[in-house]
């Protein structure tokens, strides 16, 4: 079997060990010049380890990450460390990480304190019908729960922040899955998810996978039973199956061929995206938290993520790093904003982090920028969901927007491109 995929991100890479070992002759597209998709990093020349765009770690429950790196012989480069994630509230970041923490909350009476440790011990730990839940929007079930007052200290600002105008469309099931698979202590790698990328680019690369580098796919034909792709400046090639990984917007694209009810039922499936921005400073900002969910009245973004309280800044010429990032609609301002003005716009704010925080501290700024960041999930979301499978033989699809009912992450795209190749291999037999 011939197969092509479409995207080098982890979905894609996994999708290829797999296929690869199958017996599988795979050819990967990769539009960019690394490996690694949404969790690729970057580097700057003082810097011994790449940093990824967009902030990244994993969690100690993500076990399909987790045994790819022990396969391809990179578990010893992974570690987790227990981390200072906050909420900021009047002036400073209160740290959330564990029921004794949450009882000390001062933004909530002492009782909606103990409701919501009460809420959050329930879906963590005594229910998995993430069915039932679906059919609620979070905002319901925990105004109803937890109460009002925790879920316009808590839930709120967590859901506007992540989906913006639909933050009140967003189901239960999204809210139980985030707690559910989540562990308190958070993992990263040695030489960051980069590391990781390459690694398993190198892997693929040995197992005979042919990996174009900076080669976009621009169309995908039906060519004899088979798949035939257009990459500009090649040679088209011919296939006998195709994996499209990425936004449902890019399968559509490439395969307009697709029946009408099919591409209707992608163009349905919305996302946020998003835009973050990163601060190499000369001091540390906050006093030791790695984590703060900001109130975006206050603040105009969601997150102020010090790296460089999770992994030491010696890895990065004694840089400390900081990410401001937000979540927002694929059209928003953000997105058309120079870089020069969304520095503009977000660096004031530091001040009202640290009083101390001068314009002087900043030694370089980069800004990162993604249309398709994060799926939208509505109520009975599950049934919206296309299979990996898509009507056209020989064509799958395997993106963030089919991870349900868990968050999409690192983790869950390693174990959706498994899945998808599990299928590709299954069918080729049959
Ligand atoms: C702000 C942010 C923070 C995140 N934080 C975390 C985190 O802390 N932990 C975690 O586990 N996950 C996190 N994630 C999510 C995680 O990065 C993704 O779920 C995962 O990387 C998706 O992998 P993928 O392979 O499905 O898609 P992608 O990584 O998007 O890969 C798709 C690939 O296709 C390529 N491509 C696109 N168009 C074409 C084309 N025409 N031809 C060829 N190639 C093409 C792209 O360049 C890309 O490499 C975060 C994401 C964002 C945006």
């Amino acid at each position: 079997m011939r197969t092509a995929i479409i995207g080098a991100g982890l979905a894609g890479m996994a999708a290829a060990h797999d296929l690869a070992r199958a017996g599988h002759n795979v050819t990967i597209f990769e539009a960019t010049p690394v490996a690694g998709g949404l969790a690729s990093g970057f580097r700057d020349e003082r810097w011994a380890w790449p940093l990824e765009r967009f902030y990244h770690h994993i969690f100690t429950t993500d076990t399909a990450i987790i045994k790819l790196a022990e396969e391809i012989g990179f578990a010893d480069k992974l570690f987790f460390r227990g981390q200072q994630t906050a909420q900021w509230w009047r002036g400073r970041g209160y740290d959330l990480n564990g029921p004794l923490q949450v009882l000390r909350f001062p933004a909530l009476p002492p009782l909606d304190r103990v409701r919501f440790g009460a809420v959050a011990f329930y879906l963590k730990y005594m229910t998995s019908n993430w069915q039932r839940l679906e059919q609620t929007t979070a905002a319901t079930w925990t105004s109803r729960w937890a109460g009002r007052k925790v879920y316009q200290a808590l839930w709120r600002p967590l859901l506007e922040g992540k989906f913006g105008p639909h933050a009140d469309e967003v189901n239960m099931a999204w809210l139980w899955a985030r707690l559910k698979a989540r562990s308190f202590k958070l993992g990263y790698f040695t030489g960051g998810f980069q590391a990781l990328c390459d690694t398993l680019l190198a892997t693929i690369r040995r197992q005979g996978v042919v990996v174009r580098l900076s080669t976009p796919a621009s169309a995908a034909r039906q060519h004899r039973g088979g798949w035939e792709v257009i990459a500009p400046g090649m040679p088209a090639e011919q296939f006998d199956t195709l994996l499209v990984t990425g936004a449902p917007s890019l399968l559509a694209k490439l395969a307009p061929q697709l029946p009408d009810s099919y591409l209707g039922q992608l163009s349905k499936l919305r996302s946020m995206g998003a835009v973050v921005m990163t601060l190499a400073l000369t001091r540390p900002l906050t006093n030791g938290l790695y984590w703060v969910n900001m109130p975006k009245d206050q603040f105009p973004y969601l997150a102020l993520v010090e790296h460089t309280n999770f992994i030491e800044p010696e890895h990065y010429g004694g840089d400390r790093l900081i990410y401001l990032g937000d979540y927002l609609p694929p059209d928003h301002d953000y997105f058309k904003l120079s870089h020069e003005e969304l520095l503009g716009r977000f660096l004031p704010s530091l001040k009202l982090v640290n009083p101390a925080f001068e314009h002087t501290w900043v030694r370089a700024s980069w800004l990162h920028r993604e249309r398709y960041a994060q799926p939208i999930v509505p109520i009975g979301h599950s049934k919206n969901i296309p299979p990996l499978q898509t009507p056209l033989p020989g064509l799958y699809w395997a993106s963030m927007s089919q991870v349900y009912p868990w968050d999409r992450g690192t983790n869950f795209a390693v174990e959706l491109g498994r899945r998808a190749a599990q299928e590709m291999v299954q069918t080729a037999r049959t």
